[in-house]
């Protein structure tokens, strides 16, 4: 009897400390980041803002706040640093403008929120989680997104406080570069390939898993550099930059079209639930779908049991989780 006691005493702390665990995990981009080319400055300012947005958001999570929360305060801290394509620091469309993409799921209910193609609004995160417990909608756009983020009181900014000299000077050699193809004369090209490349990723998004078993994934970014025509990529999209369920919570970077084409986060959900496919593999084998259908980015994506995967196919991804026993792991390269 008194073994008997002793077992389900046991059983039922264990499964307390079970339900306890919360998870984070970050992204701030994936593309051209190669050591060679980067500075330790620059890596140690990477590694501080990526911190500082994992604490961020598990500091909510610590305080038992959902899965939601959690991610707005990580996602908050990279939108506010001029370092990643989101928020301050995002990238300018071939017009010159910063036009700001968002999008969150809540994989408790599936409610799901974004806005598409603003320019005012100081943290984007914030007008899609609005969106998704305010509204009625899942995706505003424009100047109508602008509008009901004014409503709901979130910080409108002059359109100037998104410019950064990084970003600007990488429009204007993405534009030379694309003026040297159109021109035929010019057979010299003196800019190297990957700065193409290097000038379209650096979304941020971020996963939680919170103390009652939910999942929350969300996603910002600026975009592509010089992009035009009110293109909107994966970011926004529910489906394809981001998802989350009762099973898995999902946020990509990279190039947006073949994440759409790919409706790779929702992909990775279906694998798992109508195919049995473990986080691991599901992820992976959506990387190399958009591999074989040309494109390159990465992904995050956390369980319902608190395990990660994070595949990407460029030469880095900003990228961290913080586990439940408070460890961080950050990595930046392959
Ligand atoms: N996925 C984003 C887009 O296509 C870009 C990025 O990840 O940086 O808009």
């Amino acid at each position: 009897m008194k073994k008997l006691l002793l077992a389900s005493i046991l059983t039922f702390s264990l499964l307390m400390t079970a339900q306890k665990k919360y998870v984070l995990v970050i992204h701030g981009g994936a593309g051209t980041i190669l050591k060679s080319s980067m500075t330790a400055e620059k890596e140690n300012a990477y590694k501080t803002k990526l911190t500082e947005a994992l604490n961020a958001g598990y500091a909510e999570l610590q305080k038992g706040n959902s899965a939601v929360e959690a991610v707005a305060a990580s996602i908050v801290i990279m939108e506010d640093s001029p370092l990643f394509n989101a928020g301050k620091g995002a990238v300018f469309t071939a017009e010159g403008k910063n036009e700001l993409d968002a999008s969150i799921m809540y994989g408790k209910d599936k409610s799901a929120g974004a806005i598409a193609g603003v320019h005012t609004i100081k943290n984007p995160i914030k007008a899609a989680i609005a969106v998704m417990q305010k509204s009625e909608h899942v995706m505003l756009s424009g100047v109508g997104a602008e509008q009901f983020a004014k409503e709901q009181n979130l910080e409108i900014v002059d359109p100037k406080y998104f410019w950064t000299k990084d970003r600007w000077d990488g429009l204007q050699k993405l534009q030379k570069k694309e003026s040297l193809k159109v021109n035929k004369e010019t057979s010299q090209n003196t800019l190297p390939e990957s700065y193409e490349i290097d000038q379209k990723f650096g979304t941020v998004g971020a996963v939680a898993l919170d103390i009652n078993g939910n999942l929350a994934a969300g996603t910002s970014t600026g975009g592509m550099t010089n992009k035009k025509y009110g293109r909107i990529g994966d970011a926004p999209i529910i489906g394809a930059g981001t998802y989350a369920n009762s099973q898995v919570g999902i946020s990509a970077t990279g190039w947006g079209e073949y994440f759409i084409r790919a409706t790779a986060a929702r992909t990775i959900a279906a694998k798992m639930e109508y195919q049995n496919k473990d986080l691991r593999t599901a992820a992976q084998e959506t990387i190399d779908e958009i591999e074989k259908l040309g494109g390159d980015g990465g992904l995050i994506a956390l369980d319902k049991d608190g395990n990660i995967a994070m595949p990407f196919n460029t030469a880095g991804m900003y990228r961290g989780a913080m586990t439940e026993n408070g460890e961080i792991m950050i990595e930046i390269y392959k």
